[in-house]
């Protein structure tokens, strides 16, 4: 995702020009199932490597500045003082917000989201209710999800010909 590498090169510029001490060679990876959260940075105890993970929905509907605004956030988090949104924390976001006219919060409250994520977890909600109908073949027990009921009469497995038991869930 070109759009992404984008952001994290402008972020960690931004980083490196307040001298952010963060981790350089951090990991990043696009969640597809993140609805609520934009980011969330997670610490290896074992390794001590952070890995930061980007909401799909983020990267796919909000405009560059909230994500680069996400990804500062999340850049502050792999500091080991940092962890969480105390007084050190919230002295990186007040540098951040000086120095690029910023504005970022310590913390994303649903009402925070702008209008085109809100829009965007509202359809991706609205497609997971669709798909209300899972079906599961009675040989293999390969499952699949359909927004309309199908009559299993009609239907075979397509990996075993097999018969399927169609419930609403
Ligand atoms: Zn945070
Ligand atoms: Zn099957």
């Amino acid at each position: 995702m070109n759009r992404m590498q984008d952001c994290i090169i402008k972020a960690k510029l931004r980083a490196n020009e307040i001298e952010l001490p963060f981790q350089q060679d951090v990991s990043f990876i696009v969640n597809s199932r993140f609805t609520n959260a934009k980011g969330r940075c997670d610490y290896n105890l074992y390794n001590k490597n952070c890995v930061i993970q980007l909401s799909k929905l983020m990267l796919e509907h909000c405009d560059e500045e909230e994500i680069i605004n996400t990804i500062c956030h999340e850049l502050i988090h792999t500091l080991p003082q940092c962890r969480n949104h105390g007084h050190i924390f919230q002295n990186w976001c007040q540098k951040f917000n000086q120095k690029f006219n910023m504005n970022m919060a310590t913390r994303y409250k649903i009402t925070d989201q702008s209008e085109a994520y809100q829009k965007a977890q509202k359809m991706s909600s609205r497609a997971r209710q669709e798909k209300k109908f899972l079906v599961t073949c009675l040989n293999c027990g390969k499952t699949f999800r359909r927004a309309r009921k199908l009559n299993p009469d009609n239907y075979r497995c397509s990996s075993c010909h097999g018969n399927l038991k169609i419930e609403r869930i």
